[in-house]
C-alpha cells in the first residue's frame, strides 16, 4: 500500500486537531475552496478526536451521503457523550465526511456532483469529493484498523430498520473477527456480501487491511427514532467488542440477534423500465417470491394507458423501497436480500 501511494503529493485538506494527541479535540480538516465570495476561505469539515492510553484506532463516519441523517446524529453524539478516560486507544469521529453534501442535505456534492462513496481512492489533485476521499484514503484508513461507517437509504429509499453491510473476506483469518464484530453490532439485519464496490469506501479499507462495517439506518430523508435508538446502543457496543470503547455507555449486550442474509449484485435488485408513477404492492420486510408483482407504475399523462405492473426477478425478503413516486426508467424500486 506504502509504495502505491508514497509519490503522491501531500492532501492540500489540513487538520486543525492533532489525530495523535490525547484527549478529547473537536475542529476542522480544512478543504482549501477559493470561490468569489472568499477567494482564500476554506470548507470546515467538522471532525474530532477522542484518544487515552493504548489500543485500537477506529474510524467512525457519517456524511459520506449528504441527505443520509441518522449517522451525523449518532457520530456527533460519540464526540458529546463520550469521555476521553472510557477510550482505550482512539476515536476518530467524522460526522459530515462529504461536508459539502451534508451541509446541502444532497446525496452528492453541489460542488463537483461528487458521490464520496464512489470516489476512492481519489484524488490530491482533483474536486472537493475526490480530495475527501484522497484524505481518508491515505491520511485516516492508513492510521485505523476498523472503519465504521454510517449510511441510510437517504432521500430516494428507505431500509426495512437498521440493517449492517459487511464484505466478507477471503482471508479466514480476518472473516472470523469480522463476523463477531457484526454480530456485536447487533443490527436486526445483516448482509454478507462477496465484493465490494471497487470504488466505495469498503474496497479502500480492504486495500489498507481495515476492518469495515458499512451500517444502512432507516432513510427516506428523515430520521426514524427507534432506528436511532438501536443503531446508538449496537455503536456502542460493537465500540466496546473492538477494546477501544469502555464504561458506563457501553451496552451489556447488542440491541438484536442479526439474521444473516446476502444481496446479490443483479437479481436482487428491482428497477423502472418505465418514467411512471410508482405504487409499490408489498411493505419492508415482506417475504416475496420470484415473479410476484412489486409495484405499478402508473402514468397520469396518458390516462388511457393501463398502468404496468413489475415483478420480483427473485425470492427473498424486502430489505430497501424506493421513497418518492415519481419515478423514472433506471430508478432501483426494491432491493431484497435472501438468507445465507
Ligand atoms: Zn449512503
Amino acid at each position: 500500500m506504502a509504495s502505491q501511494t508514497a509519490e503522491k503529493p501531500v492532501s492540500p485538506i489540513q487538520s486543525e486537531v492533532d489525530l495523535q494527541a490525547p484527549g478529547k479535540q473537536i475542529g476542522y480538516l480544512r478543504l482549501p475552496h477559493s470561490v468569489h465570495r472568499s477567494a482564500y476561505g476554506w470548507l470546515p469539515i467538522p471532525i474530532a478526536t477522542l484518544a487515552c492510553g493504548e489500543g485500537p484506532t477506529v474510524l467512525v463516519m457519517a456524511g459520506n451521503h449528504g441527505d443520509e441523517y441518522e449517522g451525523q446524529i449518532l457520530v456527533s453524539r460519540l464526540i458529546r457523550e463520550i469521555d476521553p478516560q472510557w477510550v482505550q486507544g482512539r476515536l476518530i469521529l467524522l460526522p459530515m465526511a462529504n461536508f459539502p453534501a451534508a451541509r446541502a442535505g444532497l446525496r452528492t456534492s453541489p460542488l463537483d456532483d461528487g458521490n464520496l462513496n464512489r470516489s476512492f481512492p481519489g484524488d490530491p489533485h482533483g474536486t472537493p469529493t475526490q480530495l475527501i476521499a484522497d484524505y481518508i484514503d491515505r491520511s485516516l484508513l492508513s492510521q485505523v484498523q476498523v472503519v465504521i461507517d454510517l449510511h441510510s437509504g437517504g432521500s430516494s429509499l428507505r431500509y426495512n430498520g437498521a440493517a449492517l453491510f459487511a464484505q466478507r473476506d477471503p482471508d479466514t483469518r480476518k472473516q472470523e473477527p469480522l463476523m463477531d464484530a457484526v454480530h456485536a453490532f447487533g443490527l436486526t439485519l445483516a448482509f454478507i456480501n462477496e465484493s465490494p464496490n471497487p470504488v466505495g469506501l469498503l474496497a479502500a479499507a480492504r486495500r489498507h487491511g481495515v476492518m469495515g462495517l458499512l451500517a444502512e439506518l432507516g432513510g427516506g430523508g428523515e430520521v426514524t427514532p427507534s432506528v436511532l435508538a438501536t443503531a446508538w446502543q449496537g455503536l456502542l457496543h460493537v465500540l466496546g467488542h473492538l477494546g477501544v470503547l469502555k464504561g458506563p455507555l457501553v451496552p451489556p449486550a447488542p440491541p438484536h440477534s442479526s439474521r444473516l442474509l446476502y444481496v446479490h449484485r443483479s437479481k436482487h435488485y428491482v428497477y423502472a423500465h418505465d418514467d411512471g408513477v410508482f405504487e409499490p404492492l408489498v411493505r419492508l420486510g415482506d417475504r416475496v417470491v420470484a415473479g410476484q408483482p412489486a409495484a405499478l407504475l402508473h402514468f397520469p399523462a396518458h390516462p388511457g394507458r393501463d398502468p404496468v405492473q413489475v415483478q420480483f426477478p427473485a425470492a427473498g425478503l424486502v430489505a430497501c423501497q424506493r421513497v418518492p413516486a415519481l419515478t423514472e426508467r433506471g430508478d432501483c424500486l426494491f432491493q431484497l436480500a435472501d438468507d445465507l
